[in-house]
């Protein structure tokens, strides 16, 4: 603990410290590579020579539209987010100077700025960007769902603002699932050949053997979800039972190569003292060059106790915060030589929940310990 020196990760470098080193052509190249990564993951192809590492991402290369262009085409353009170039889906965010970034590209690029222990930045003009200096442009994000959008199952043209409801509930293309997928029929195919197939689906002739086969393996898969209520109900009815909201704080190692970490003060459940630490891709290098997020957790007691503390525990999403973890119970026996857990994964459900938590400042989450009874 003492070799290391809590700080605000997002506003400034401490002078000494790696990444203040690295100088603002380091800066740029990752970015840049951060930016790439990026663009790779959400397909994006660029057309022509890599760019120079120094410059911002290049916008996309689009044919010559002029005059003749159509106007959503012109449009498209001066509406798309700077970063991944795409039409924005939903909340669209402007840096001061008014360059427009996706709610993904921008939550990302805020993530990154964590990661790399620097000020986050626009990427098309370096002004400062954060959650306090943007604000979201409400006008494009209600042109954006007033253009044209293709649906992609009959192809035909829709404003993006009512494309879902086509996609969903009109579309005679739109892919759909046979009424007797319940038992077991894998049959999907689009809409309207949908009765010709409910028509002849052999599956409501099946005998009742062969639909307990299918009926068995379903009720597998169900009962793994029960059992994981089920354990959690009866957690539930232990007598020591202590829940609190903890919040990890970024720190950063002073080791000659730093690694961001996150860890919470100390915090008392159950009459002991604990911590709890956490790190982004178990240690990796370079988080920020990777698309793919994950934190793993570790709960550590820091209390000496005279014999074996036998205890499940789970961390679940805090009480004023809207990131999705799927309860995961886990089991140790903390003594005084095995006060620390492994580290384990928290069950995040992908990348764009991950970087939520991370472009947040601290993170909160409600943590639970069961202690066994004996
Ligand atoms: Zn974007
Ligand atoms: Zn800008
Ligand atoms: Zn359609
Ligand atoms: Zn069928």
């Amino acid at each position: 603990m003492s070799s290391m020196e809590e700080r605000d990760v997002g506003v400034a470098a401490a002078p000494g410290s790696s990444s203040a080193g690295l100088g603002a052509v380091g800066a740029a190249v990752e970015a840049a590579a951060g930016v790439a990564a990026l663009q790779e993951e959400i397909g994006i192809r660029r057309e022509g020579p890599e760019p120079h590492q120094d410059e911002p991402p290049k916008k996309r290369v689009r044919a010559p539209e002029g005059e003749s262009g159509k106007l959503e085409e012109r449009l498209y353009s001066v509406l798309c987010c700077t970063v991944c170039l795409d039409l924005p889906k939903a909340s669209v965010y402007q840096c001061t100077n008014g360059h427009l970034m996706c709610a993904g590209c921008f939550i990302h690029l805020l993530a990154d700025s964590r990661l790399k222990e620097e000020q986050a930045t626009c990427p098309n003009c370096r002004c400062e960007i954060s959650k306090n200096l943007c604000c979201r442009n409400l006008a494009v994000e209600k042109a954006v769902s007033e253009l044209p959008t293709e649906c992609t199952f009959c192809l035909k043209q829709f404003p993006r603002s009512s494309l879902e409801r086509h996609q969903k509930e009109e579309c005679q293309d739109r892919v759909t699932q046979c009424k007797y997928k319940r038992i077991g029929c894998p049959w999907q195919g689009p809409f309207h050949e949908l009765p010709a197939h409910e028509e002849e689906c052999s599956h409501p002739t099946k005998t009742g053997t062969e639909l307990m086969g299918i009926l068995g393996e379903m009720d597998q898969s169900h009962r793994r979800d029960m059992q994981l209520y089920n354990s959690i109900f009866s957690l539930l009815c232990y007598e020591k039972i202590g829940f609190t909201e903890v919040q990890f704080r970024p720190y950063r190692t002073d080791d000659f190569i730093t690694r961001l970490y996150y860890e919470t003060p100390r915090f008392t459940v159950l009459n002991q003292t604990w911590v709890l630490k956490a790190r982004v891709n178990d240690s990796e290098r370079n988080p920020n060059l990777s698309c793919k997020r994950t934190l793993s957790f570790q709960l550590i007691l820091k209390s000496k106790v005279n014999s074996a503390l036998e205890c499940s525990f789970l961390l679940l999403k805090g009480p004023y915060d809207d990131v999705r973890i799927k309860p995961v119970i886990h089991h140790h026996s903390f003594s005084n030589d095995t006060n620390e857990t492994e580290y384990v994964l928290l069950p995040i459900s992908d990348s764009v929940e991950c970087n939520k938590l991370l472009a947040a400042k601290n993170i909160n989450l409600r943590l639970f310990i069961f202690q066994v009874q004996k």
